[in-house]
């Protein structure tokens, strides 16, 4: 297992290691500023002049979309004061309500997909353990923690130091914020791996995904979303996005490319790598929770309802139509 320090510098092909590239589009400080509006505090924050730019090109051997040159303030944050503690702690506490209930229980039906893999496959009576790797502030641990998971580590390695000891640990929904790699081993191996919206950030996206590999258990499941991020169908409007005036494009480019997003992998090239990672996809059918709740007949959820089903039997088919979930498991070493 390798502990994947580097968060910044220059990149080769994340997919195919070339330094073959051909430029497609380039932040610069004037484009943010003027395009996106990114206040001046924003650059101030992280160390970034005049001068800063951070550029995505394409692979010419393979086609992948990256960001070659990565900024420098990706590296880990610094220790938090008890006020930022707070506010953190405040939002992550806000993710439990109304707002967003959609949000939770496309979670909760994600882990509990999860957790009936997991016991399908699991060879022993012993307990169930869950990692979010590259949590963020995801509200998958504390989900995972109530659905049965006994222990649950939530790992985000650009989260600061002392993250581990100025959350509190005596909560009766308890699960820990891991920031090290060394201590994220101590628990390893793992029934049920989520890395959930997270590998688009990977500097290492191979050595992460090897990673992700070497901490599951060889009768778990590791989970990937993986977003779609078009960079071939979007390239011509974000080179022109200071032109464009519908609010949908706008939205979506903002969304999608920005100097965090490290990785444009398609769904097809990103089921390859999983593989060599040493993972396959598990023939399953996620249903969301709420159209499985009371009325689960009513009109308006028959539709995603199929969808569902749909996209099982395209996944059973081996088809290769634009996924954005798998499920995977360890390729049998034989
Ligand atoms: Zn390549």
């Amino acid at each position: 297992m390798k502990n994947n320090v580097q968060h910044s510098g220059i990149r080769s092909c994340v997919n195919c290691g070339s330094n073959d590239s051909q430029l497609m589009f380039t932040f610069t400080k004037k484009w943010l500023t003027e395009v996106r509006k990114v206040p001046q505090e924003w650059f101030d924050n992280n160390n970034l002049d005049e001068n800063f730019s951070s550029s995505i090109v394409k692979c010419r051997n393979c086609g992948c979309g990256y960001i070659k040159d990565v900024m420098k303030s990706r590296d880990r944050l610094c220790n938090w004061s008890t006020e930022e503690l707070g506010e953190k702690v405040s939002y992550y506490q806000s993710q439990f309500s109304r707002k967003d209930i959609n949000h939770l229980q496309y979670n909760q039906s994600l882990i509990n997909n999860l957790l009936e893999l997991v016991l399908r496959k699991k060879k022993t009576n012993s307990e169930l353990s869950l990692l979010d790797y590259g949590c963020s502030w995801s509200t998958n641990s504390a989900i995972a923690r109530v659905m049965g998971f006994s222990t649950v580590v939530a790992y985000d390695p650009l989260h600061p130091e002392n993250i581990s000891k100025i959350t509190p640990s005596n909560m009766v929904v308890d699960f820990k914020f891991v920031p090290n790699f060394d201590d994220l081993k101590k628990n390893a191996p793992y029934d049920a791996i989520i890395c959930q919206s997270a590998d688009e950030h990977f500097y290492d996206l191979q050595g992460e995904l090897k990673n992700i590999n070497d901490l599951l258990s060889d009768d778990g499941i590791a989970y990937f979303s993986h977003p779609i991020m078009d960079l071939d169908a979007d390239i011509k409007f974000l080179r022109n996005e200071a032109n464009i005036k519908d609010k949908k494009i706008l939205s979506r480019l903002s969304a999608t490319f920005h100097v965090y997003h490290l990785n444009y992998v398609m769904p097809k090239m990103f089921k390859k790598m999983l593989n060599q990672a040493g993972l396959k996809e598990v023939g399953t059918c996620l249903m969301r929770q709420r159209y499985l709740g009371a009325n689960s007949l009513s009109s308006k959820k028959i539709i995603p309802f199929l969808k569902s089903y749909i996209k099982y039997f395209l996944s059973l088919m081996r088809s290769n139509y634009r996924k954005t979930e798998f499920f995977t498991e360890k390729v049998n070493k034989k």
